[in-house]
């Protein structure tokens, strides 16, 4: 049966090592909620660091803790101290974790955490591939294991792989300053699934894809290695039923119940009938602009002194990574911020800022949310925010506002929450005046709506979803209905060719026989390639033609004297062997001096763009211009060219980084079948990459054996996936010469 692998930094287990005695908890943390459908059954493994480092456990122990985890369906990965601090507080905290949240200053690259990270990778990889076979199920998760998926694919390509990115992925711009950013592109493009928690998220990588790595996009699908993958967002929910039933029983508790916290909470809460408290909870990370919402809290005081005595601010911050810098820093900042706050607005009953520095056990919490009348969470840059979301899942009266970043992945799926920008201070002094005065009715109505989204999207249904859009990501390779050229195909192939009496080989010519270049003119024929063609030409009762898209004097001078026969523009003109061009359509040109200023103020517009005039067409090539740019041009161009050419017999076809307008009468299909009616093929071969040799494809029979260069949607019966496979290909007939 095939397994599941959930694969994540860490284990979901909190693990305890006490003179020899282990202790194993789960952790109660979002992911390992949601994991929970997808984590179930023996026939699933989560392999993560168990948090225990090497040197601190001997063989026995080692082997004692891995037989206690596996008993919880886990394995550990082993990491050493230096892996800690290379791998895991160098590259994936200082450098992935600030850059990722547009934190440069913060970033740093250094070349020992790089190949710490690399290393890691790889011990994450050889674990995995222990425990899997074909067929299973992958799904990888986090900013620290971006190579895995490429490590795994590699050695087991055929296991569905996802991957999730748990903190924002950042614009191209940003992305691009990384030392190491094909190498991480391209181990996340192992993966067969790539969520990210926002369409922003997943915009940002796409075109660091299309920019950095060059390949070929559509919609959300990439062609990569021959594979198409998807990349799709899942916005993470939290578990709903467990805030919201905690927070009903907290709602019932007696006096007695009540913890210590809540008690003061409450006699706050009674110090005045207008009081009221305002949250906010986060670890105390840069990311989550404490000491900005700080002094947005003193600058709202000050500019609404009505609310002295009244609010009161609940900051909880927890402790993390506390032995970086830029954390104590943060840490420092922070105390002595709340101390100035205070020490300024403080009166003999109230201070403004209670201010916890620690982590609460969840009861704790529900008292905090459900005490609060209004949650402020104001990140610079946050991947989701959890908090956000439990908060108004604890509102089970619907009262209550939240106040959210518009920063946080949370506020694209929380619009009736009151968002602001982290940086206005204006903004949010007024919001939080408008939060503490709304009316009751208007929050419950805003609530509402929240909570049907958070129950409805839940993280199970997140795990659920993303499972389902990974199962899907397999029937990707069936929606291209030609088949790669396996031994046996190319068996049949050249057996046909052998016992064939007379055999026709179409051969288009750019991307096919040679790869494309940034100049049209540089895509000149090797010598190999003129001895690979010689050598067709000169089998017997075979008829070798090169199919073209080019013009007539470009294949005049590379093939003029070969004495091939040359079909170029897309079947305007023939020559067959030494003798002279002729035209195969009678075509007007007129037209071409009307369109030509049209395309030229794009190539104006769309640097590293050209046209190429031919005989009866024009082409706008793009393949060197910011392919972002120009993929948005090419739209535009074809709208503007469509338009215009509505009472002329013309077309606009977009071929591989062109696009061309032509006679519609003309295309490669029917200069085919001009040929096909001339002689009694009983072989017949044509191969080709692009769009135009769609038609071609399509006009010529079903026995013919037609092959498409790249793993596109065809109607090509097969395909191989370089121009290198074409040559071996077309060599393969040779060695049937004789016959
Ligand atoms: N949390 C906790 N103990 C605390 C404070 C917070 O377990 O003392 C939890 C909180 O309930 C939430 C998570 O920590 O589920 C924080 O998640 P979020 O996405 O808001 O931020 P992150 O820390 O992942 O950046």
């Amino acid at each position: 049966m095939n397994k599941t692998i959930i694969v994540s930094n860490r284990l979901p287990l909190q693990i305890t090592l006490n003179n020899n005695n282990l202790t194993i908890n789960p952790s109660v943390g979002g992911l390992a909620t949601g994991m929970k459908s997808v984590h179930e059954g023996g026939e699933s493994l989560w392999i993560g660091w168990s948090g225990l480092k090497e040197e601190d456990l001997d063989d026995e122990l080692s082997e004692k803790v891995d037989s206690a985890i596996a008993k919880e369906n886990c394995a550990a990965v082993s990491l050493t101290g230096s892996d800690l601090d290379n791998f895991y507080y160098g590259f994936s905290n200082n450098t992935l974790w600030p850059l990722f949240h547009y934190f440069m200053e913060y970033t740093t690259f250094e070349g020992k955490h790089w190949e710490s990270y690399k290393e890691v990778n790889r011990k994450f990889a050889d674990t995995v591939l222990q425990h899997t076979n074909d067929g299973d199920t992958i799904w990888v998760h986090d900013y620290q294991l971006l190579l895995l998926p490429e490590l795994i694919k590699k050695e087991r390509p055929n296991t569905s792989i996802g991957f999730f990115l748990h903190i924002p992925f950042p614009s191209y711009e940003v992305f691009r300053t990384l030392p190491w950013r094909e190498a991480l592109l391209n181990g996340m493009l192992g993966a067969d699934l790539l969520g990210f928690h926002t369409y922003d998220y997943e915009r940002h990588f796409l075109s660091s894809v299309r920019r950095i790595l060059r390949l070929d996009i559509n919609f959300n699908e990439i062609s990569h290695q021959g594979r198409t993958l998807r990349v799709d967002s899942f916005p993470m929910g939290i578990d709903y039923h467990k805030f919201c039933n905690a927070a009903i029983a907290h709602n019932k508790q007696s006096p007695e119940q009540k913890s210590d916290l809540q008690k003061r909470l409450d006699a706050h809460l009674q110090s005045a009938p207008d009081a009221k408290m305002i949250l906010s909870i986060d670890r105390l990370d840069y990311t989550k602009g404490i000491p900005n919402r700080l002094r947005a809290f003193e600058y709202f005081l000050d500019k609404y002194p009505e609310f002295k005595e009244k609010v009161r601010f609940i900051l909880l911050a927890v402790p993390s990574r506390s032995n970086v810098p830029q954390y104590q820093l943060l840490k420092k900042e922070t105390d002595e911020l709340v101390g100035r706050i205070n020490g300024k607005f403080a009166t003999v009953n109230w201070t403004p800022i209670w201010y916890f520095y620690r982590s609460m056990p969840f009861e704790n919490l529900i008292d905090l949310y459900t005490s609060c009348e209004v949650a402020l969470i104001t990140p610079i840059r946050d991947g989701m925010n959890l908090v956000a979301k439990e908060y108004v899942a604890t509102r089970v009266n619907n009262d209550g506002i939240l106040v959210l970043s518009e920063m946080a992945g949370a506020a694209k799926e929380m619009n009736e929450a009151l968002l602001i920008n982290p940086n206005n201070f204006e903004q949010i002094a007024d919001t939080l005046k408008r939060a503490l005065e709304m009316p009751e009715e208007e929050q419950v109505e805003r609530n509402s709506f929240l909570q049907q989204r958070l129950e409805r999207y839940s993280v199970e249904k997140w795990a659920k979803e993303f499972m389902k859009a990974l199962q899907a990501t397999k029937q990707l390779h069936n929606v291209i209905v030609s088949k790669k050229i396996t031994p046996e195909i190319e068996k049949r192939l050249y057996d046909s060719y052998k016992n064939a009496r007379k055999r026709l080989i179409l051969l288009d010519y750019d991307g096919t026989l040679v790869n494309f270049t940034n100049k049209p003119k540089d895509a000149k024929p090797d010598p190999a390639l003129y001895r690979l063609l010689d050598s067709l030409k000169n089998q017997e009762n075979t008829d070798l033609v090169i199919i073209s898209g080019r013009d007539k004097e470009t294949f005049t001078e590379w093939f003029g004297d070969k004495g091939y026969t040359l079909i170029v523009e897309h079947g305007v003109w023939l020559k067959s062997g030494n003798k002279a061009w002729y035209a195969l359509e009678k075509l007007k040109k007129d037209w071409m001096k009307n369109l030509k200023p049209v395309i030229e103020t794009f190539v104006d517009r769309t640097p590293g763009t050209f046209i190429e005039e031919k005989n009866f067409s024009l082409a706008w090539h793009f393949r060197k211009a910011d392919p972002e740019l120009a993929q948005n041009r090419a739209t535009e161009l074809k709208t503007v060219l469509t338009s215009l050419i509505s009472n002329h017999e013309l077309s606009v076809l977009e071929g591989n980084k062109v696009i061309e307008i032509k006679s519609s009468n003309v295309n490669k299909g029917r200069a085919a079948s001009r040929l096909l009616a001339e002689k009694d093929y009983d072989f017949i071969f044509a191969i080709g990459d692009d769009w135009t040799d769609e038609y071609m494809f399509k006009e010529l029979p079903e026995e013919a054996y037609t092959v498409k260069v790249g793993l596109k949607k065809t109607s090509a019966r097969y395909y191989v996936e370089s121009t290198e496979n074409v040559r071996e290909l077309l060599k393969g007939f040779l060695n049937e010469a004789g016959d």
